[in-house]
């Protein structure tokens, strides 16, 4: 069977103590690998090689950093179709919006930070206290731990500024898609990317990923995942004063106003609900329609939501695939037996496929309100809601209920209307006649329970390096 361990200091490694996960295909629902149950022994091993490695990586020259990150993206490009093979097996994901969307985005995230490393600069400041500048130097070693939802996307998302800003890395992927991220290492090796710069340690959170937030070691921390982990999370790097960057849950809105052009946008609205059968912490979970085109949209897109193919992944003509583990199917099962008991109607959708593995049927609910735990809590499964409003300021007042505020998306012809409320939306993203419209310079996270501070562009170069002033008086 398949094993995914470590990489430790330009090495692949096993386990210690030969302790392994299982790793599973969720569209059979059975195991098909294992994947290196790591300790706070192997963290500080990583940590260890990271540490070595630092004054190394630090002082080359920024090109010849960005050099490596161009090597290794040309690397992952050249295997695009082995890459996206594995992530549709350990994630279920469809094959082909792994290697048409999030294989090249991973490859665009160690492009686009290579060039980062060349064109960031810092500041000065002179005219009223002498001459400042700022210095911006990389913090020595980081932690970087990712979900699975978006496996090798969000993982070079992570890695790439850290090691484009001069810091050495130990990344941790999630354990239930652990398949791209070892690949990556195995090409790092391959390539001769320099030894202990970039280290991959495996395991469950609560061990590895703990190991990582508490390693004295270790300098910040850039987390994605739930709410409730990053919670944990800021608890234990707190106190310990660490730089952390957090990018949690979200509950996020769409706003559907009756001058949009909805009928032409209704393909892009379906996905923007069930793509990666809604395990995109973007998705619009909750949908709120100007109520003169509520039955009209209803239906369409309801219509729509039911033509979607449900397949294995492998399947060219599959639009969504099951959902990532057992544990997570039971949970959104819940979820919508959670609705119904709160007094939803389910316009599709609702159940289980019969067949094997986790494949949940796209569900539209409506009849629910704002206050509801289905319109306030994070599903992360093809499960959308629908809510009628009457004019712009409900719109707001339901858009802005709960606690989440990850990102938006508002469809209106009306100009005035469309930045007035993408200025008044509690979200740190908001999309405009559009969804998942990304540009990597843009600032990217979310406020409140969705997270604390930013990545993307010069957001990310920042949270990676510590800014220094120095100050000189100037003769007058
Ligand atoms: P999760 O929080 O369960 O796990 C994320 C990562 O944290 C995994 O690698 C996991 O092993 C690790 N982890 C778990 N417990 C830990 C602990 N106690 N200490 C340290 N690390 C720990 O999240 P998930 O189920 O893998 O991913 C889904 C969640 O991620 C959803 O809530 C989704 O909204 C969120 N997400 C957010 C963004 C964003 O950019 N805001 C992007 C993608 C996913």
């Amino acid at each position: 069977m398949r094993q995914f361990g470590h990489f430790i200091d330009g090495q692949m490694h096993g386990t210690g103590g030969d302790r392994w996960l299982p790793v599973h295909d969720p569209a059979l629902g059975r195991v098909y690998a294992e994947v290196a149950d790591g300790d706070a022994a192997d963290v500080d091993a990583a940590v260890t090689a990271a540490a070595g490695a630092f004054p190394d990586w630090a002082a080359q020259p920024n090109d010849r950093r960005a050099r490596w990150l161009e090597r290794l993206a040309d690397a992952l490009e050249a295997r695009t179709d082995d890459f996206a093979h594995a992530e549709a097996r350990d994630g279920g994901k469809p094959f082909a919006l792994a290697r048409d969307v999030e294989i090249p985005r991973a490859v665009a995230n160690l492009r686009f930070f290579a060039h980062a490393a060349t064109q960031f600069s810092s500041e000065s400041h002179h005219g009223q206290a002498g001459l400042n500048y700022t210095l911006r130097t990389p913090l020595g070693v980081v932690g970087t731990i990712s979900p699975w939802n978006l496996p090798l996307y969000l993982f070079t998302w992570k890695i790439a500024p850290a090691l484009a800003a001069g810091n050495t890395v130990v990344a941790k992927p999630s354990e239930v898609t652990p398949a791209t991220a070892t690949l990556l290492g195995e090409l790092a090796a391959e390539i001769g990317f320099p030894a202990g710069a970039l280290n991959i340690v495996h395991g469950r959170g609560a061990e590895v990923g703990e190991a990582i937030v508490a390693h004295p070691g270790i300098r910040a921390i850039s987390f994605t995942g739930s709410t409730a982990v990053g919670r944990r999370i800021a608890g234990i790097a707190g106190p310990l004063l660490k730089k952390l960057s957090l990018e949690l849950g979200g509950k996020n809105p769409t706003l559907v106003f009756a001058d949009s052009d909805w009928q032409a946008h209704l393909d892009t609205l379906v996905r923007s609900a069930f793509q990666n059968s809604g395990q995109i912490c973007l998705c619009g979970s909750r949908i709120l329609v100007e109520r003169r085109i509520y039955n009209a949209f209803r239906e369409a897109f309801v219509e729509a939501a039911l033509a979607l193919r449900i397949g294995d992944p492998m399947d060219s003509d599959a639009r969504l695939g099951p959902l990532v583990s057992q544990a997570h199917f039971d949970k959104v099962l819940a979820a919508i037996a959670r609705a119904r008991d709160e007094g939803a109607t389910v316009l599709c959708g609702g159940e289980a496929l019969q067949r094997p593995g986790w494949f949940v049927a796209p569900t539209v609910l409506e009849g629910l309100g704002p206050d509801c735990a289905t319109n306030r809590e994070e599903i992360f499964g093809p499960v959308a809601t629908l809510q009628p409003f009457d004019d712009d300021a409900q719109a707001l007042a339901l858009a802005n209920a709960g606690d989440y505020g990850l990102a938006a998306s508002l469809w209106t012809r009306d100009l005035d209307r469309a930045h007035r409320l993408a200025a008044a939306l509690r979200a740190g993203i908001v999309w405009i006649n559009t969804w998942l419209m990304r540009d990597l310079r843009t600032p990217f996270g979310g406020m409140g329970q969705s997270g604390m501070g930013r990545e993307g562009g010069l957001e990310a170069m920042r949270f990676f390096t510590e800014p220094k002033n120095v100050g000189i008086q100037l003769s007058s």
